[in-house]
C-alpha cells in the first residue's frame, strides 16, 4: 500500500494482508479514478456553505511547488466558533468491479498552538465523507447524504516556518452505484489539502502455472479473495478449470487446477515448447522432455516417444518410455551328457547368453529335432523333459525316452520378453543365426539293425553278398562285422572268419566250390561294440568250374567293390573240446583271407551293353520280384516306355514298402525291352543315399510284355523341377544348398564309379518326403533318341542342349566334367526354384551365347558363393572345372557355416527380369495389375492387390516393400519377386537394394 500508515490504527475499511502466499512478485496495479495534482488546473470542487460571509470556508489557492503550478484547497478559520465547512469533489465515476477504492490524501495541518488567543476552538483534524450516486448531481449538495469515512489527523503538525506534509490513505468500501463523491469537512482547523488521489487496485493479467488469467479488480471487504477462472496456454491441458484468487491488495494467490504441457511439449518461460529433436515426452506433465533412451530412434522435435531402432524391441510390460532391448545371443557351451543310457536319458546343460540384450527375464526353450539329411522333423510327444521344455530359468534340462539308434538335434533357445516380437518379424525358417538359437547335435546312436542279406553274385570259389540296414543314422560310416563259416554239421573243428567292413557289401573269394556257407552280419556301434540284431543266411558256391558270368571283367569289377573296404581280418579258431585234435575234415579251401587280397580299387560301373545278352546283366544286377508281390495303386507319371505307377511291394517276411513301378507298354520290340531293362541293370549297380534305389525287376513272366517292370523306391515329392516350381520361394538358401549337396554326393558316387550320367537336370532328380534328392533316370537310349529336351546333333544323337557342356555338344565328349557342367545348370535351376535355364531362348541362341562366353546370370537371392561355384562348373576348359568331390566338400563347408550364404550375388533384373517381367508379352506396358501379376506368376495375389485398392499399374509403381508385405504377401521369395519386378518396371536397376524381409 502506497504511503503506509504511521501512528494511526487501521480504519474499519482497511484490511490486514491475507495469509495466502502470493504466487509471484507481480506488482499490484493501481487504476486511478481521480488525481487532483494531475489535473493541474482549477478543479471546480464544490464548497459549502455557499454564502460564507466574512470568513470563507475552503478556498482554492494556487501555489508553486518545486516549480510547478499547484491548486490546493485550504481552510483556516481557527478561533471562529462552530465551523462546518465542506469541500466536495466532482462526481467520480466508478468502474463496475471497483467496489473498494483507496483515497490518498496529502495535507498540511497548522499547529493550533501557533495561534494565540483563538486556540481554544482550534482543531487539528478534518473529516472525510463519501456519498454514492448513480448520476452527477451537479451543484446540489446535501450534507445528510454523506457518510463519514474517517477523521483525518496529521502525523506531523506544521508550526511556524516549517511545513510538514502528511500522507494518509483511507479505504472506501462497498461501493455499488455508478459513482460517488468525496467530501472534506472542516470543523475549525487550519488545513491545506495538497493532493487527493482516488484509485482502486487490480490483479494484473497474468500467466500462472501455464494458465492465463485476465486483469481483475481486487475484491472488497465482502470478497476478500476474488476467484478468477483462467485458460491453459497453447499446448497445455488441465483436468479441471484453472482458477486463482485475487486478494484485496491486488495480489494473485492460490492457483487451483494446474495446467501441464501436452505430450511432446515442455514448459519454457510460461509457455509450452516442442521437445527438442532427440528428446521426447510421452504424457502431459510438468516434467521436462527426456533424452531418447538406449536403442531408440531419435525423431524430430515434438516427439511423443522414441521408437525402437531396428533389431530392438519393447515387451508389452516394458514402459514405452524405457530403453529397447535386443534379442539375447545364443546360449553358450551347450553340452549333452548321457546320464542313463538304458533309459535313453541325457542331461543338457548350457551357459547363459553372453549378451542378454539388456534384459533379465531370460528363459530357455528346448526343441528336439530328428534330422535326416537336410530335413528335420520334431521329435514328437514321446520325449520327456524335466523340469520342462519351455520357460526354463535354469540352464539345464534332463531329456529322457530317447531312442537309442537315432540322431537328435537339440536346439536351446534363449528367450526374453522381446523374443516374441522378433519371431513375429522374422519367420522361423529364415531365423538369422544371430538370434537366440544354438543348435547342437547329440549323436546318440546305437548300431543300426541289419534287415536283409542277399547274394549278389556267386562263382565256384567266391560269393558276393550285400545287406540292408534298418535306418540311416547320421553317422559318417557304419562298420559291419561279418562272420562266416562253412556249413558242416559234423565238424568238430569249426573255423570262423570274422571280417570288419566299412561297406554293406563284400566279395569273398577262395571258397570251396559247391559248398554251403553260413554268414552272419552285425553292425557295430559308433564305439565299435557290436549291437542290434544280427542276421544269418546260408549261401552256396557254384559247383567246381561253373562260372555264372561270361565276362571275367565283371567278376573282377564286382569283387573289388565289395572288398575294397575290408578293414581288419580276424580269424578265430574255435576248437571243440571233444575233438580238439581232429583236423580230418578241414580242407585247403579253408584258407584264411589276407587283407592284401581284399584291398582293391573301387567298384566300377559296368555298361550292361557290354553283355552279349543284356538279360544276363539284368539278372546279375537286379533282384527278380514276383509280380504277385507288387500292387499298383495309381499312375504318377509317364515314362519313356510306359506309365509310372505308385504301388506297394510286399515280399513275404519283409515289411511292405511304397515303390514306384515303371512299366513297359505292351507291343514293344525285344530291343526296346532290353533298353527298358538296361536302366535297371545300371541302377542295380548303385547303392548310395542320393541315387534312386532299385528294389528289383519283373522280367520272368510268361507274358513279359505286359508285366516287365522296374521297381524302385518311391519318392513322394516327384521330380525336383516341378517340386521347386510348386514351392517357389518357400525355402531359404540353406535348404536349397542342402538339396544340391545331396545331388552332388550322388554324382560324386557315380563319377567315382566312372559312370557318366549325360542327362543331369532337375527333372531327373527325384525328391522324397524328407526332401532328400536322388539322382535318377539312367536310361541309355534317351540321350540318343527320345529326350524331349534334346536336339539333334550332326552325329545323329539327341542332346539336352541347355544342360550340356559345349564339348559334349560339339564333339560328344561326355565325361564327368561334362556332368559337372550339367550340375552347374541344376544348381541354377534349384536356386531359381525350377526356372527354365536360359528362359525362352532357342537352343541355337543358347549355344551361340555359350560360345560367346555368356553364362546364366545369378538367380534372384542366390548366395554369391553358390553362384561362383556355378560359374566354375561352366568353365570352357573342362579340366579346370571342379570335380564332384570338390563340389561336395565346398557345399559341405557352406552348410557348416551358414554365414557364407549371407552375401547375395548381384542380381540384375534387366537380364534376369524375364522372371519378373517388366512389360507385357508384346513389350508394351502392362494394361492391368492382374496381367502384370500373371506375367510374374504371382496371380494368386490378384485379390490381395485389389482388396488393398491397388488397381492400376500407377498404384503398383508407388508400392514400397512394406506395402507389398502389408497386403498379405508373406513368403520371402514372393515378396522379392514382386519387389524386383516393380523395380524392373521403374527401370531403377541402379538403385537396387537387397529386399529386407
Ligand atoms: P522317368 O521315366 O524316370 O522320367 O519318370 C517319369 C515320371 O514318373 C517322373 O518325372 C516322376 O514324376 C515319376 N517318377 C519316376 N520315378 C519315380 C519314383 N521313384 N518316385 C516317384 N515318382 C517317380
Amino acid at each position: 500500500m502506497k504511503g503506509g500508515r504511521r501512528g494511526v490504527g487501521p480504519s474499519p475499511g482497511q484490511q490486514e494482508p491475507t495469509s495466502f502466499p502470493a504466487v509471484s512478485a507481480t506488482q499490484t496495479k493501481e487504476e486511478v479514478l481521480l488525481d487532483m495534482r494531475a489535473i493541474g488546473a482549477e478543479l471546480g470542487w464544490l464548497t459549502w456553505p455557499l454564502d460564507q460571509g466574512e470568513k470563507p470556508g475552503w478556498e482554492v489557492i494556487q501555489r508553486t511547488l518545486n516549480g510547478s503550478q499547484l491548486y490546493t484547497y485550504s481552510v483556516c478559520n481557527v478561533g471562529e466558533r462552530e465551523q462546518d465547512n465542506w469541500l466536495r469533489t466532482t462526481f467520480i465515476q466508478r468502474r463496475p468491479a471497483a467496489s473498494r477504492v483507496f483515497v490518498e490524501l496529502q495535507f498540511i495541518v497548522r499547529d493550533c498552538n501557533s495561534f494565540d488567543a483563538s486556540s481554544l476552538t482550534c482543531k487539528e483534524t478534518f473529516n472525510l465523507f463519501t456519498s454514492e450516486s448513480d448520476a452527477d448531481v451537479g451543484t446540489t449538495f446535501r450534507k445528510g447524504q454523506f457518510k463519514k469515512v474517517a477523521t483525518i489527523a496529521p502525523d506531523e503538525i506544521t508550526s511556524k516556518g516549517e511545513m510538514r506534509i502528511n500522507t494518509e490513505t483511507r479505504v472506501v468500501e462497498n461501493l455499488s452505484r455508478k459513482g460517488f463523491y468525496l467530501a472534506f469537512q472542516d470543523i475549525g482547523a487550519c488545513v491545506a489539502l495538497i493532493s487527493t488521489r482516488v484509485y482502486y487496485k487490480t490483479c494484473p493479467a497474468t500467466v500462472k502455472s501455464l494458465a492465463s488469467f485476465p486483469e481483475t479488480v481486487a475484491g472488497g471487504e465482502n470478497q476478500a479473495l476474488r476467484e478468477v477462472s483462467g485458460a491453459c496456454v497453447d499446448n497445455a491441458v488441465s483436468e479441471e478449470l484453472p482458477r486463482i484468487y485475487c486478494t484485496v491488495d491486488g495480489e494473485w494467490v492460490v492457483p487451483v487446477g494446474q495446467c501441464q504441457c501436452k505430450p511432446g511439449y515442455e514448459e519454457v518461460k510460461d509457455a509450452c515448447q516442442e521437445c527438442q529433436p532427440g528428446f521426447f515426452k510421452a504424457v502431459a506433465s510438468g516434467d521436462k522432455c527426456e533424452l531418447c533412451p538406449a536403442n531408440t530412434q531419435r525423431l524430430g522435435s515434438g516427439a511423443l516417444f522414441c521408437p525402437c531402432t531396428d533389431g530392438f524391441y519393447r515387451a508389452p510390460t516394458d514402459p514405452s518410455t524405457g530403453p529397447c532391448s535386443g534379442l539375447p545371443s545364443a546360449p553358450r557351451d551347450l553340452v549333452a551328457t548321457t546320464t542313463q543310457l538304458s533309459a535313453g536319458k541325457l542331461l543338457l546343460t548350457w551357459g547363459p547368453p553372453e549378451d542378454t540384450g539388456g534384459r533379465i527375464d531370460i528363459t530357455y526353450n528346448i526343441e528336439c529335432q530328428r534330422c535326416e539329411g537336410i530335413v528335420c522333423q520334431p521329435c514328437g510327444e514321446k520325449i520327456r523333459y524335466e523340469p520342462a521344455s519351455t520357460g526354463l530359468t535354469d540352464t539345464k534340462v534332463s531329456v529322457s525316452e530317447l531312442d537309442a539308434h537315432l540322431n537328435y538335434t537339440f536346439i536351446v533357445e534363449a528367450h526374453s520378453g522381446v523374443s516374441r516380437f522378433a519371431s513375429q518379424a522374422t519367420p522361423r525358417s529364415s531365423r538369422p543365426p544371430s538370434t537366440s538359437a544354438l543348435t547342437t547335435s547329440l549323436h546318440y546312436t546305437d548300431p543300426p539293425k541289419i534287415t536283409a542279406m542277399r547274394l549278389v553274385e556267386r562263382t565256384s570259389t567266391s560269393l558276393s553278398l550285400s545287406w540292408d540296414v534298418s535306418s540311416r543314422p547320421r553317422v559318417r560310416s557304419i562298420r559291419y562285422e561279418l562272420t562266416y563259416r562253412k556249413k558242416d554239421d559234423n565238424l568238430d573243428v569249426t573255423t570262423y572268419v570274422v571280417l570288419l567292413l566299412e561297406k554293406n557289401f563284400v566279395q569273398i573269394s577262395d571258397l570251396a566250390p559247391g559248398t554251403a556257407y553260413l554268414f552272419r552280419v552285425q553292425a557295430l556301434g559308433s564305439d565299435g561294440s557290436p549291437g542290434g540284431s544280427s542276421i544269418e543266411e546260408q549261401f552256396e558256391t557254384s559247383s567246381e568250374g561253373r562260372l555264372t558270368q561270361n565276362n571275367p571283367a565283371v567278376i573282377f569289377g564286382a569283387a573289388v567293390g565289395g572288398a575294397a573296404m575290408l578293414f581288419i581280418v580276424v580269424v578265430i579258431l574255435f576248437l571243440c573240446r571233444r575233438r580238439r585234435n581232429s583236423n580230418s575234415r578241414q580242407g585247403p579251401e579253408d584258407t584264411y583271407f589276407s587283407s592284401s587280397e581284399q584291398l582293391k580299387p573301387l567298384k566300377t560301373y559296368v555298361d550292361p551293353h557290354t553283355y552279349e545278352d543284356p538279360n544276363v546283366a539284368v539278372l546279375k544286377f537286379a533282384t527278380e520280384i514276383h509280380p504277385s508281390h507288387i500292387t499298383k495303386q495309381k499312375v504318377i507319371g509317364a515314362g519313356e516306355f510306359g506309365e509310372v505307377y505308385r504301388g506297394i511291394l510286399k515280399v513275404p517276411a519283409r515289411k511292405e514298402v511304397a515303390v514306384a513301378i515303371k512299366t513297359l507298354k505292351p507291343g514293344y520290340t525285344e530291343k526296346q525291352r532290353q533298353d527298358f531293362l538296361s536302366e535297371a541293370s545300371i541302377m542295380g549297380q548303385f547303392s548310395h543315399q542320393n541315387i534312386i534305389r532299385l528294389e528289383g525287376v519283373v522280367t520272368k513272366c510268361k507274358d513279359f510284355f505286359k508285366h516287365a517292370m522296374i521297381v524302385t523306391e518311391y519318392m513322394e515329392n516327384g521330380a525336383l523341377d516341378r517340386y521347386l516350381k510348386d514351392h517357389d520361394g518357400e525355402f531359404p538358401s540353406f535348404q536349397l544348398v542342402g538339396m544340391l549337396r545331396g545331388i552332388a554326393a550322388g554324382m560324386k558316387y557315380l563319377s567315382d564309379m566312372s559312370y557318366v550320367h549325360r542327362d543331369l537336370a532337375a527333372r531327373n532328380i527325384l525328391v522324397n518326403n524328407t526332401l532328400e534328392c536322388k539322382v535318377s533316370d539312367f536310361g541309355l537310349s534317351r540321350v540318343l533318341e527320345d529326350e524331349p529336351e534334346g536336339t539333334y546333333t550332326t552325329s545323329g544323337g539327341k542332346i539336352p542342349i541347355r544342360w550340356t557342356a559345349p564339348e559334349a555338344i560339339a564333339y560328344r565328349k561326355f565325361t564327368s566334367a561334362s556332368d559337372v557342367w550339367s550340375f552347374g545348370i541344376v544348381m541354377w535351376e534349384v536356386m531359381a526354384f525350377g526356372e527354365r535355364p536360359y528362359w525362352d531362348m532357342s537352343n541355337h541362341e543358347v549355344m551361340k551365347a555359350i560360345n560367346e562366353a555368356f553364362r546364366l546370370p545369378a538367380p534372384m537371392d542366390c548366395p554369391s558363393t553358390v553362384y561362383q561355384l556355378m560359374l566354375q562348373c561352366w568353365l570352357q576348359d573342362r579340366s579346370k572345372r571342379p570335380r564332384f568331390g570338390d563340389i561336395v566338400n565346398l557345399l559341405d563347408k557352406l552348410l557348416r557355416s551358414p554365414d557364407s550364404l549371407k552375401t547375395i550375388a548381384d542380381f540384375d533384373p534387366r537380364i534376369s527380369i524375364r522372371l519378373p517381367s517388366t512389360s507385357g508379352s508384346d513389350g508394351s506396358p502392362f494394361r492391368s495389375v492382374s496381367e502384370w501379376l500373371e506375367s510374374i506368376k504371382m496371380s494368386q495375389y490378384s485379390e490381395n492387390f485389389a482388396c488393398a485398392g491397388v488397381v492400376t499399374m500407377d498404384h503398383v509403381l508407388q508400392m514400397k516393400n512394406e506395402d507389398i508385405k502389408n497386403i498379405g504377401v508373406r513368403l520371402p521369395g514372393h515378396l522379392k519377386r514382386i519387389a524386383y519386378s516393380i523395380l524392373g518396371l521403374k527401370d531403377q536397376t541402379s538403385t537396387l537394394s537387397v529386399f529386407a524381409v
